[in-house]
């Protein structure tokens, strides 16, 4: 099997009712952890790499884990997707490593902290979707901002998806996928206290436009027992609260088929090296503490791919390529 375009999986997730969770990935043991829960689950798989992965892995250390997650599990769709892509330019860097699927973040301008115009976003996102589409590759756009900041992304300033701007952006730049903002925010410090989101947005654009699967960004649910463990062991995180797996359930219900989750993974790994090397003093092996650090990733990820419905469905449908999306633009 080789990677599989983003368009498909959440397609397939459309006609299931399940939600498929995007993790965040920059090195071996995320993947890897990342990829037993996909095996063990039987789950369809969008691992993502940002534009600070994509530095961090210098790009073709990304490229060729990916590639080792495609061989090493062949029964498993797996998308390798651009997160918060800031120009036509990062996204045809991406396409050009691989890429089955590029986010074009129009919502910010390319220093990702200033918020566009509708017109400047429809603008640069159509430029994305002729260009990707020519390769097959499937395009993510986002409108209205999300509050915190991740990996250098976000105004800070919070503004929600009108849903007549959403249906009619859309229309205008023929996206795959589109990224709503519902309330939720990126980092680990979202809330203070349990999130209202504001669901009834997914609603109304499902209602207008059913073909075009919703994504729903900075969902992590920053569950208090990470947190602990984090400061159990040293550390010194704020209290704070995520989304919870319960509103991210009834988001899926209303058409939510794409859930961001780079946090909980984040904060899994942290606790997990932090506890290791507390309790083995005399520990100088790499090989334990992020043999650890994959295994939290891996018990946190298996329980997404369950609480969102993803487990069971890896076998449903026969994955396409990007060379029959070509095809299906035409
Ligand atoms: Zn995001």
């Amino acid at each position: 099997m080789s990677l599989v375009p983003m368009k498909q999986v959440l397609n397939e997730a459309a006609k299931g009712d399940y939600g498929v969770g995007a993790y965040n990935v920059n090195n071996m043991e995320q993947i890897q952890g990342i990829m037993k829960a996909a095996s063990e689950t039987s789950s369809p798989v969008i691992i993502q790499a940002s534009r600070g992965a994509l530095k961090y892995t210098n790009m073709v250390y990304i490229k060729y884990l990916a590639a080792a997650a495609v061989e090493d599990n062949p029964d498993i769709p797996i998308v390798l997707h651009l997160d918060h892509g800031n120009s036509l330019e990062t996204c045809k860097q991406a396409i050009e490593l691989g890429f089955t699927s590029v986010m074009m973040d129009g919502s910010l301008k390319e220093d990702s902290k200033t918020p566009t115009t509708f017109d400047e976003n429809v603008e640069v996102t159509r430029s994305v979707v002729e260009y990707a589409h020519k390769f097959g590759v499937s395009v993510e756009g986002e409108l209205g901002t999300l509050g915190g900041i991740e990996d250098g992304v976000g105004s800070g300033e919070v503004k929600l998806t009108d849903p007549d701007a959403a249906v009619e952006f859309i229309k205008l730049t023929g996206v795959d996928a589109l990224a709503l903002a519902i309330g939720t925010s990126h980092g680990a410090y979202k809330f203070k206290a349990k999130p209202t989101l504001a669901l009834d947005i997914i609603n109304e654009v499902v209602k207008r436009i059913p073909e075009v699967p919703l994504v729903m960004h900075g969902s992590s649910s920053v569950p208090p027992e990470l947190i602990e463990v984090i400061n159990n062991y040293g550390g010194k995180l704020e209290k704070t609260m995520g989304v919870p797996m319960e509103s991210i359930k009834e988001a899926i219900k209303r058409g939510i088929r794409k859930i961001n989750v780079d946090t909980d993974g984040r904060l899994a790994m942290t606790g997990a090296v932090r506890k290791y090397l507390s309790e083995h003093l005399d520990a100088f092996d790499p090989r334990s503490y992020f043999g650890a650090a994959r295994e939290a990733v891996y018990q946190t990820v298996k329980e997404k791919m369950i609480g969102f419905g993803t487990a069971g469905h890896a076998g449903d449908y026969k994955p396409l390529t990007i060379e029959d999306m070509k095809a299906v633009y035409k």
